[in-house]
């Protein structure tokens, strides 16, 4: 009786087993379309199914929420602000993993191993061709100076893109240069902030202002498309730096959740997304900057350039968030 038992449950457990083994779960802040190449590309290759959810907004309060009985297995997602937002709500655990460590530089993952970078984009300037001269705007402090009074445009000063800029000014500067230069980029602004990167972009082509603040891959999603690609054609990719640094840069990454139900599987797709092959497929379709030193920049992206990436650590920028957000409302910068 107790052999009999034993073996049904033996039975079941060997062909419970693998089918569950067979699968993971992505909480994906990222675009679907973006994700899917991956996804595909993994599958294909290991027979690990990917389940991909898209979550927009209140990831770490989704995680927080469903606890231990949380399906999701990893978090993929944009911005240095939300990889630590969901670190500080204690729905990670940490990965170390010689593999990772080889793939992706230090300084484009968190030293204690909660989340790991694996695509890089800087934020840079976008110059009308024909009205801005090189070499007319270099660094980000110079976005202040009054000589662009009512020609620059960029998206919201809230924007998670726009406090990690403003944090790195802050890192910088401190804090009563950075509330300074927030109160002259403002007062040099043509419009009110609105809408995304692409619509900076596009009001240079309308004529509406000669330099705006973005980020370089937007660029790329424009020029592969037909319809956009006419108002990519105005600008030119300018990399400004601090006075006293290099480029601010920004990482899309992952993240181990702490329920992980699938993680041994979870972790061969975090290892796959740092190596080669996942960093090019970055590179060709989201114009992305591969982490993994040695993997090409698409054509596109490497015809733009060489710039020096700011040394500031991007946890050290990550923990001025908040005061740089509070900045941003003193000036009232999007009013
Ligand atoms: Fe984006």
């Amino acid at each position: 009786m107790t052999l009999r038992l034993s073996l049904a449950a033996l039975a079941l457990t060997s062909v419970a087993l693998p089918a569950m083994a067979q699968e993971i779960n992505v909480y994906s802040h990222r675009q679907p379309e973006l994700i899917q190449p991956l996804v595909d590309a993994f599958t294909a290759e290991t027979g690990i199914k990917v389940n991909v959810a898209f979550v927009d907004k209140g990831m770490a309060e989704r995680l927080t929420a469903e606890g231990d009985r949380s399906p999701a297995d990893l978090v993929l997602t944009v911005d240095i602000a939300r990889l630590t937002q969901i670190v500080d709500a204690g729905v990670t655990q940490p990965v170390t993993w010689a593999v990772m460590e080889a793939n992706i530089p230090a300084a484009l993952r968190d030293a204690g191993n909660q989340w790991f970078g694996l695509t890089s984009r800087a934020r840079i300037v976008y110059a009308s061709k024909d009205r801005v001269a090189d070499g007319e705007v270099t660094t980000y402090e110079d976005l202040a100076d009054p000589k662009w009074k009512g020609r620059i445009c960029i998206r919201s000063g809230t924007n998670d893109y726009n406090v990690a800029l403003t944090a790195a000014v802050l890192a910088h500067h401190g804090e009563e240069a950075t509330k300074a230069w927030l109160e002259g980029v403002k007062a040099n602004l043509a419009k009110k902030p609105n809408g995304g990167d692409r619509d900076q972009v596009k009001a240079i082509a309308a004529g509406e202002c000669d330099i705006a603040i973005g980020n370089t891959y937007y660029i790329g999603q424009m020029m592969n498309d037909p319809e956009q690609r006419p108002a990519a054609e105005t600008v030119r990719i300018v990399f400004p730096t601090f006075t006293d640094g290099g480029t601010h840069l920004n990482v899309s990454g992952v993240a181990l959740t702490k329920a992980a139900p699938n993680k041994d599987n979870a972790l061969k797709f975090m290892e796959w997304l740092s190596g080669d092959a996942a960093q090019a497929i970055y590179a060709e379709t989201n114009s992305e900057y591969p982490v993994k030193p040695g993997v090409k920049r698409s054509d596109l992206v490497a015809s733009w350039g060489e710039f020096t990436p700011d040394a500031m650590p991007l946890t050290e920028v990550a923990k001025l968030r908040p005061a740089a957000l509070k900045l941003i409302e003193e000036v009232n910068f999007d009013g």
